[in-house]
């Protein structure tokens, strides 16, 4: 049973217009200029400070009642690179972009929580509503914590939320501990002795040498992770070769691996190096790997996750609380906040994600029906991590 907040259907009808305005308009990493400006105008005309600047694009509108903690509630502003295929009335005017994972949702809710926050501010303290870029790849979570973002609004703790296909509307999802995986990339890069194809023997195969560490690297996530602890290692790409009868001098090999523990990060980095080198080695190949980390792991605070846990019952009742979910090894750079302040991450339940509907897809569609729930979860959220106004 969900009990949004009172008198929430004028602001239902606001978000809904400016969600499908922002997804008409997507912009992609540190270039959300008119989403920027969209954020700051409708933060000032609340009545709260807006500082702008933070990772570029970032805004951070500030609302203080009285003496008190101070809290971080953060949406992602950004869509991705994708060639929208809705055919919605208020589909993406960008060619090229689209809203495909719901930020414009996130956005459209926070703002609402920041104007119905601003007008009943049944809080003591101070909530910064971030707004931040780039969550899509670039990390803009990153950018604004290296930019100074809890130096410059100095909170106790952060808050995030995605809306998440495959869960019901009207559930939301969170546990402690880690939710969403850490995200690295890597690139190997192998340099043999090209030769005629029909003399191999002349020279160092650098294909072969590449299919046997494809094949090794599997070996990672079966022989060398603990059976109960969880590693993926995929190679998307493999790059080798122009023509029909020569053996190629280089074979480039990229991909991506996702882990939850720093431990086991730190291990898949270096067996993969390890197999590289030396199955390389035996086959006369020398063998270069770059491996690069982009988003730590999304691990949520105990504390935090029992406020937020307090503040989702009072919206979808214990019966709508998914406590326990699978986490995921998509990633997520709110990951990067979470590393600065304790707080807790939540998954808000979108409905079904086929035919089209997960995120990602050119036919994704924020879920409007999630709109009062996002709402309502981040106003209970105020009075629940703040203490009440006397
Ligand atoms: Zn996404
Ligand atoms: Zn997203």
């Amino acid at each position: 049973m969900v009990r949004t907040i009172d008198g929430t259907e004028a602001l239902t009808a606001d978000m809904t217009a400016w969600r499908r305005d922002l997804h008409a308009h997507p912009e992609t990493a540190f270039e959300e200029e008119r989403t920027s400006d969209f954020v700051a105008e409708k933060l000032a005309s609340f009545g709260l400070e807006v500082h702008r600047g933070l990772a570029k694009t970032g805004v951070v509108g500030l609302l203080r009642n009285g003496e008190g903690p101070a809290v971080a509630f953060r949406a992602d502003m950004d869509a991705l690179h994708i060639h929208e295929q809705t055919n919605l009335p208020h589909a993406s005017h960008n060619p090229g972009r689209m809203h495909a994972c719901g930020h414009d949702g996130h956005t459209a809710m926070l703002l609402g929580a920041a104007r119905h926050l601003s007008a009943h501010p049944n809080f003591q303290g101070t909530i910064a509503f971030v707004f931040q870029p780039a969550e899509e790849n670039e990390g803009g979570g990153r950018v604004m914590v290296e930019d100074g973002l809890f130096e410059t609004f100095p909170v106790e703790q952060v808050y995030g939320m995605h809306n998440w296909p495959g869960l019901e509307v009207g559930k939301i999802a969170l546990r402690p501990g880690p939710i969403m995986a850490a995200y690295d990339i890597f690139e190997l890069t192998l340099t043999g002795k090209g030769t005629h194809a029909a003399m191999p023997h002349l020279g160092t195969d650098t294909i072969l040498a590449g299919t046997q560490i494809v094949n090794a690297w599997q070996t990672i996530a079966s022989r060398s992770v603990h059976p109960v602890d969880s590693a993926v290692v995929s190679v998307t790409q493999f790059h080798a070769g122009d023509t029909w009868n020569v053996l190629p001098a280089t074979a480039v090999l990229r991909g991506t691996t996702r882990t939850f523990r720093k431990e086991v990060q730190d291990m898949v980095e270096r067996r993969m190096g390890e197999l590289a080198k030396a199955i390389a080695g035996g086959y006369g190949v020398e063998a270069e790997l770059r491996y690069e980390r982009r988003y730590p792991s999304t691990v949520n605070e105990a504390g935090a996750t029992e406020l937020a846990r307090r503040a989702a019952a009072g919206v979808v009742g214990e019966s709508g609380l998914d406590l326990d979910p699978m986490p995921s090894m998509g990633a997520e750079d709110f990951a990067f906040m979470l590393q600065q302040r304790p707080g807790c991450y939540v998954w808000v339940g979108a409905g079904p994600s086929d035919g089209g509907r997960n995120l990602h897809s050119p036919h994704y569609d924020f879920n409007d029906a999630v709109l009062p729930i996002g709402l309502s979860y981040w106003v209970r959220l105020a009075e629940t991590v703040l203490p009440r106004a006397a």
